[in-house]
């Protein structure tokens, strides 16, 4: 049994603000190495579910946060940008899925650093009509492969959302946020446990917990922050405008649709340096 764990930083226990989380702020040193230390304990406890190896895939901002050399030595890192499935890039040959220091999406009341795959170009995003955040478009890119989201830590709300979404994927929540750039984090030694048994659990359920379930063809719909994101977006002719800030894009495949929307967002943001 192979383990992917995706690891974000926003719902690292004791993470509450942009000064924790950017390269070169103030406290993002020490908040790096709590996620390495986070992403540790998820490893040592997919091992002792009897996963037979587990790749790490670094999936916050420019994806090179991970510290390699504090790292569980027994697993692979994938780090930096331009990875084909972003946050799910390694997911191909994984037959169980860990999501780490994950949030809840954008416009969440009271949730950390609340945002959708691009905190200054997305404001909403749907999928086949329903709201979505980045744990479940990427439990709908998991699903493609076969693999279940088995397990997603971070704040209180961010839980609520996979209750409601992902039935069956098991949560734990290591801060409770009070607005999105406050919270008050349970004691470390509890965040830990929750995280060591919460994941061997998890793991060791794999095979019972269910796949994300899609029906059809895959729409993403995204609300932009800008009007010109959409337009500039709409360059693309497989992007539809839905309305002045929202596009829509629809491929067989959740994998497919995914590269759409991602490349609609990532054209669409050039509109910023303009
Ligand atoms: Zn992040």
């Amino acid at each position: 049994m192979h383990v992917m764990i995706s690891v974000d930083m926003e719902g690292i226990a004791g993470v509450s603000g942009p000064q924790d989380t950017l390269y070169g702020r103030p406290n993002y040193d020490r908040f790096r190495r709590l996620m390495t230390q986070e992403t540790n304990l998820a490893i040592e406890a997919a091992f002792a579910a009897g996963a037979a190896s587990v790749v790490v895939n670094d999936s916050h901002d420019g994806m090179r946060n991970v510290m390699y050399e504090e790292l569980d030595e027994r697993v692979e890192l994938i780090s930096g940008f331009n990875k084909p499935l972003c946050m799910m890039e390694g997911v191909q040959d994984a037959d169980a899925v860990v999501c780490i220091g994950y949030h809840a999406w954008a416009g969440t009341t009271a949730a950390t650093l609340d945002h959708t795959i691009s905190g200054g170009q997305i404001h909403n995003w749907w999928l086949n009509g329903r709201q979505v955040g980045e744990t479940q478009i990427n439990a709908a890119i998991a699903s493609h492969f076969g693999a279940p989201v088995v397990f997603v830590s971070g704040d209180d709300k961010l839980a609520a959302q996979v209750h409601e979404s992902l039935p069956g994927t098991r949560t734990a929540v290591v801060k409770y946020a009070l607005d999105s750039m406050c919270v008050r984090s349970r004691p470390l030694s509890e965040v830990r446990r929750l995280l060591r048994e919460g994941v061997e659990e998890a793991v060791r359920a794999h095979a019972t917990i269910p796949v994300q379930h899609i029906d059809g063809p895959v729409t993403f719909r995204m609300e932009f922050t800008r009007s010109s994101h959409a337009q500039v977006a709409c360059l693309l002719p497989m992007v539809t405008r839905v309305d002045g800030r929202t596009v829509e894009v629809t491929g067989p495949n959740a994998v497919d649709a995914w590269r759409l929307a991602f490349g609609a967002l990532r054209l669409g943001s050039t509109c910023d340096m303009g």
